[in-house]
């Protein structure tokens, strides 16, 4: 494995993570951040790297303290509520597009669905159902998107709760929403919500081996090629969505949740190196 020394990451992989490295494999910066979660010393040297390698920042924070200091006495700090402190705890700030994104998308498919009513065609929110949370999912663990994730990766949270946090809020937003659309159109609830449930849970065990971002565009792109393009080609749904195969879904939602389990060491360790 290269890029770690021992169980931690090696001075190469932090120097290119700090300096914004382009070539840096998204997956190897997944699994540094996920890694930078739970261990301290890890985080000192990205500390220590900032101030060596780009010393702009460092510049730049010292600026914004000096300005925040001369403006900020005498004020009152801002009142933060309860609930708004959780909902951060639970779900970065850069889901929340994707989140809306995800909702947009079934809510598009709600409308095709209505004005082809009567027609002889499968429903989009039955075709569509597996893969919308798959957005949001992918969105959770892509630093590229997300402004924050230098602070949230210093904060001490095991990764696997984090990445169960992330994807249950994902799954609170996306479920209701299909749940509604599938009701509106007639589709059976549990053929809208199984193989969602089936390809978020499948999205994370796949993403043990892949990191999770590549799970999730593999996975959707299988969907689409395999069984969305075929059944608008055909006007006929796949037999992946017909009632005898629930308790297939069933299995994979259940095989997946048993790998997640098994492989949960994989969401704080490097890639190629398990941790001691
Ligand atoms: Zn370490």
């Amino acid at each position: 494995m290269t890029g770690t020394t021992g169980a931690h990451a090696g001075r190469h992989l932090i120097t290119a993570y700090v300096s914004g490295d382009t070539t840096l494999p998204a997956d190897a910066e997944w699994a540094l951040e996920a890694h930078l979660e739970n261990c301290a010393p890890c985080r000192r040297r990205v500390a220590e790297a900032v101030a060596t390698h780009t010393p702009a920042v460092n510049t730049l924070l010292d600026d914004v303290w000096a300005a925040l200091d001369a403006t900020a006495l005498g004020r009152p700090a801002p009142a933060r509520t309860p609930l708004l402190r959780e909902v951060r705890r639970w779900a970065p700030p850069s889901q929340l597009p994707w989140l809306l994104m995800s909702v947009l998308v079934a809510l598009s498919a709600l409308g095709i669905d209505m004005l082809a009513r009567g027609k002889d065609v499968p429903s989009l929110v039955l075709l569509l159902s597996p893969v919308v949370p798959l957005l949001g999912v992918a969105a959770a663990w892509t630093r590229r998107l997300d402004p924050m994730s230098e602070l949230t990766v210093t904060t001490p949270r095991a990764g696997l709760r984090m990445v169960l946090r992330r994807t249950a809020v994902v799954l609170g937003v996306v479920i209701p929403v299909l749940a509604v659309a599938g009701g509106v159109v007639g589709v059976s609830p549990a053929l809208c919500l199984l193989p969602c449930l089936a390809f978020t849970v499948g999205t994370l065990a796949l993403g043990t081996v892949t990191g999770v971002r590549h799970a999730a565009v593999l996975l959707g792109t299988a969907w689409v090629l395999g069984v969305i393009v075929p059944s608008l080609f055909t006007a006929r749904v796949s037999v992946l969505l017909a009632p005898q195969s629930l308790p297939a879904w069933g299995l994979a939602v259940t095989v997946s949740a048993v790998a997640i389990t098994v492989r949960a060491r994989a969401f704080t360790t490097l890639p190629g190196r398990e941790l001691p």
